[in-house]
């Protein structure tokens, strides 16, 4: 989601989920639609970006609560919580997933750290 976050909320609304620890209203213009954004604690991975720099990435539950006339502007599985991705890059990559998603692409760097633990020096495999 690209809208410009446009307000900080002073904290939680009776409307938060359990796990958020940080809220955000939207407006997308004048006369717009609005929502407010909830987002969990984040889990900081360390990775190297693809000039082998350190850089962290941010790994946390997130929820658009939309105004009803919203609702259907993005993928139906992002309209429900869904991870969200933060990259610190210069390129500041950002990915939203769906849990189904995020279990699948954890499973697919299980299975790649897996093999790469397994490999020989050499670029063979054992
Ligand atoms: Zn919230």
């Amino acid at each position: 989601m690209t809208e410009p976050i446009s307000q900080a909320a002073a904290g939680r609304s009776q409307r938060c989920p359990r796990w958020c620890t940080e809220c955000r209203d939207c407006d997308t213009g004048p006369g717009s639609l609005r929502a407010r954004m909830h987002r969990g604690r984040a889990d900081t991975v360390h990775l190297y970006d693809e000039a082998c720099l350190r850089v962290e990435a941010q790994v946390r539950v997130a929820f658009w609560d939309k105004s009803p006339d919203w609702i259907g502007t993005d993928p139906a599985d992002l309209e429900r919580p869904y991870v969200e991705v933060s990259v610190s890059s210069h390129s500041g990559l950002q990915l939203s997933l769906s849990p189904d998603q995020a279990r699948h692409l954890a499973a697919a760097l299980l299975h790649a750290a897996h093999a790469a633990d397994t490999a020989i020096p050499n670029g063979t495999t054992r």
